[in-house]
């Protein structure tokens, strides 16, 4: 991923006079100085705007600059709304309005008339909020002292979500195939799509994929061999299945490299001229950012691809899924996702293992896939669905464990958890919102992460929690869906 960066531009006016703005000006390059040290990216600060233009200029200028990924505003001092709309007007770059001021306490003896007309967030954060309220601006509003970790860690997830954004805005996904035929949830408007959220969806033919498979060296294969048993255990003897998963591998990403794609998705129904579907092919590349969805399933592989970047920094884990199975066992209530190969080895417990068994579906040669436990810990599933007319993000809240059962005869990998707010109202809930048998499933980016990227996409955001209630979800459902009519 290139690299973003942020910009940090403090709202004032000429009215305090020079010294006043000097001293606004060092504070605010400070802050952003300090602040670079612990967020994920760079806060660069650009400018004290004083006047309705400077604000247009930096808001021009950020829309233009691909390596910036989303302002911070502040406002040190009073700065008269009315300055920042045509600015506002015109910004194409996620915003966040920061509410902090520089000074953590207010000072006894020190205090007087000249402090408080340098020192005056809490009145400048309030008329600069009503502009982009009055605006109806997407944007994120974080208020708290700006040297406070946990102050700090919200503006660092916000602005993984923001670069989520300028992910999202530049993906291309590869498709091998359509999607599985008759299949409802996986299709979607790729047109919407590309104008809502910038996605790129195209296909390329199965046998053009073939013929760079043919192509590919023992050398390249060889050498793929090594990083599998760097981070692998093979457990298989079946070694030419697993050299024909590394030539599958090196042809599909040496094809979306040649056309800038980090997202793909193929089928088990067109394989032709495939002898194996690609199953630790596909897992591989999901361990090196790519997305990947089955089935066809674009919109999967482009969500899987985008949470991975937002969680960059983090462990990486964020994983292709698909609910499988249930254990309903009173007060042992647990979901098994899985997939019939692909699971990305990022969520991986342990080790994975290098496997070869035969696949029931597609009628080809017996693949490899890497099998292992997911690992446990609190996470998020999360599901894009056209509605017709809008697209919907659908995301739960849910808690992976150790699965419960070692499942010796499972053949693929698999992560157990309990959704909120309880297995079978989560299942009610998910059912009724429309979300998808595809997911994608999150240690690393949070539920909020995903509110905010929604809301900075403009798509419908729908949150499955501990206190969601079919009632009250069912309620929220038919008033969005008015609401989204009418914008
Ligand atoms: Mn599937």
């Amino acid at each position: 991923m290139k690299k973003m960066e942020f910009w940090f531009v403090v709202g004032s006016q000429f009215l305090y006079g020079s010294e006043v703005l000097d001293t606004v000006a060092a504070r605010a390059a400070e802050m952003a100085g300090t602040l670079s040290k612990v967020l994920p990216y760079p806060l660069v600060y650009k400018v004290t705007a004083k006047t309705n233009q400077e604000i247009a200029n930096v808001v021009k200028e950020a829309n233009y600059d691909g390596s910036c990924a989303g302002i911070i505003t502040w406002c040190h001092t009073f700065s008269p709304s009315k300055m920042w709309i045509n600015g506002f007007a015109n910004l194409q770059k996620p915003y966040c309005h920061f509410a902090t001021q520089y000074n953590r306490e207010i000072p006894n003896e020190e205090i007087d008339m000249d402090f408080m007309n340098l020192n005056q967030a809490a009145h400048g954060d309030r008329e600069h909020g009503f502009i982009a309220a009055r605006l109806r601006m997407p944007r994120k509003v974080i208020a708290g002292y700006w040297q406070d970790g946990d102050v700090q860690k919200r503006i660092g997830d916000w602005m993984k979500a923001a670069v989520g954004v300028a992910v999202s805005k530049e993906l291309k996904v590869m498709r091998f195939g359509d999607n599985m035929r008759e299949v409802a949830v996986t299709e979607g408007d790729k047109v919407e799509v590309q104008a809502k959220l910038g996605w790129q969806v195209n296909t390329w033919p199965v046998g053009d994929l073939v013929a760079v498979m043919d192509a590919v060296t023992g050398e390249e294969i060889d050498k793929l061999m090594e990083a599998y048993r760097a981070s692998y255990d093979f457990a298989t003897g079946d070694m030419e299945a697993v050299r024909y998963q590394a030539r599958e591998e090196i042809a599909m990403k040496k094809m979306m490299d040649a056309e800038g794609c980090m997202a793909f998705s193929n089928t088990f129904q067109d394989l032709h001229g495939m002898k194996q579907l690609p199953g630790l092919a596909s897992q591989h590349l999901m361990s090196q950012g790519y997305g990947y969805g089955g089935e066809g399933d674009w919109k999967v592989s482009a969500m899987t691809a985008i949470m991975k970047a937002m969680g960059e920094g983090g462990n990486g884990a964020s994983a292709f899924m698909e609910d499988y199975t249930y254990h309903l066992v009173k007060g042992q209530e647990y979901s098994l996702g899985a997939h019939m190969l692909e699971v990305c080895p990022s969520v991986a417990a342990g080790r994975p293992r290098i496997e070869v068994h035969p696949l029931g579906i597609g009628g080809r040669e017996d693949p490899a896939r890497l099998v292992f436990e997911g690992k446990a810990g609190d996470a998020i599933v999360v599901s894009l669905v056209d509605m017709g007319g809008r697209l919907r993000l659908i995301c739960q809240d849910i808690h992976c464990v150790k699965p419960i059962l070692p499942m010796p005869n499972l053949p693929v990998a698999r992560v157990m958890w309990q959704a909120e707010p309880s297995l079978t109202t989560g299942v009610e809930c998910w059912i009724t919102a429309g979300g998808a048998h595809h997911t994608v499933l999150s240690y690393d980016v949070t539920a909020e992460q995903m509110k905010d990227w929604a809301n900075m996409m403009d798509i419908e955001f729908v949150h499955i929690t501990k206190d969601t209630t079919v009632e009250s979800l069912e309620n929220d459902l038919f008033l969005a869906d008015l609401a989204w009519k009418l914008k």
